[in-house]
């Protein structure tokens, strides 16, 4: 089966993202466990941990992938964030294994001008004070688009840091938006046997399925519709044509407005991977 959803809302409750994820067909989710763009882990109640659960054991929706929120930067040179940032890392990594929630997403932030062998330095020494012991809970690092100063946009670079952390709970979430605006063109088969020689498929836990708004190695962050966008259906096909490609658990976090596009958005997304 195709394991297949959206980041969706947790609007209401972490336990009601299990509805809406069952009532637009998804077989898989991915959600933040609190407001993104705040410090503070607002942990759920007792009584939404355990309504959380149940609907686990009830929906055939899995994996669950819960992502960092936007102010974590574990790349930091600044002291401050740098504790602040493995402080909620750490939080969020034991949230999940109470709520048995088997990955994290995690972007590596931006070194913020030190350059990058101090940023996967910091990186690395954070993941590790972040992961002492296994809880269950993977640590994804997920590649990104190539914005100044960004750690892990060169899947070397992603690949290094992966190598250097002492956990074995740790895999890669690839974005497709991101890979192309770094300059990797995943409708090449040439590209994407780069992709597997460097990360070895095995290792990716999850792919973002994202088409992009700018061209080829933009370095602009920026999702569109799948179809919509400068990969494009045509490219797409391409990428779930070569092998193994369709055989990974996808989240979307495209922009769309209601749930017919949603629906339509999925539909289209299934008959790429199946076809
Ligand atoms: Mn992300
Ligand atoms: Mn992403
Ligand atoms: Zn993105």
């Amino acid at each position: 089966m195709i394991r297949l959803g959206y980041h969706v809302s947790i609007a209401g409750g972490i336990s009601k993202s299990f509805d809406y994820s069952y009532e637009i067909g998804s077989t898989s989710m991915q959600i933040f466990l609190s407001s993104p763009r705040m410090w503070a882990l607002e942990k759920a109640s007792l009584d939404e941990k355990r309504k959380f659960l149940e609907k686990t054991n009830k929906f055939d929706i899995n994996p669950i992938f819960v992502h960092m929120p936007y102010l974590p930067n574990i790349a930091s040179p600044k002291q401050d964030i740098y504790e602040k940032s493995i402080k909620i890392m750490t939080e969020i990594i034991d949230e999940c294994n109470t709520l048995s929630i088997p990955y994290v997403v995690a972007h590596l932030g931006s070194d913020l001008g030190t350059g990058k062998e101090k940023g996967i330095e910091r990186v690395v020494s954070a993941i590790n004070k972040i992961k002492k012991k296994n809880n269950g809970v993977s640590i994804l690092l997920e590649n990104q688009a190539g914005q100044k100063n960004s750690v892990g946009s060169d899947l070397n670079d992603l690949k290094k840091i992966f190598d250097s952390i002492n956990t074995e709970e740790k895999g890669f979430c690839i974005d497709t938006c991101h890979l192309f605006a770094a300059g990797y063109d995943i409708r090449k088969k040439e590209i994407l046997n780069e992709i597997k020689n460097i990360l070895k498929f095995e290792n990716i836990k999850l792919i973002h399925l994202n088409d992009a708004i700018y061209d080829l190695g933009s370095k602009r962050d920026r999702h569109e519709f799948i179809g919509k966008g400068t990969i494009g259906v045509e490219g797409f096909k391409k990428f779930f044509s070569y092998e193994g490609l369709n055989k990974m658990n996808f989240i979307l976090e495209t922009p769309r407005l209601n749930k017919d596009e949603e629906l339509k958005e999925l539909s289209l997304v299934r008959d790429l991977i199946s076809n």
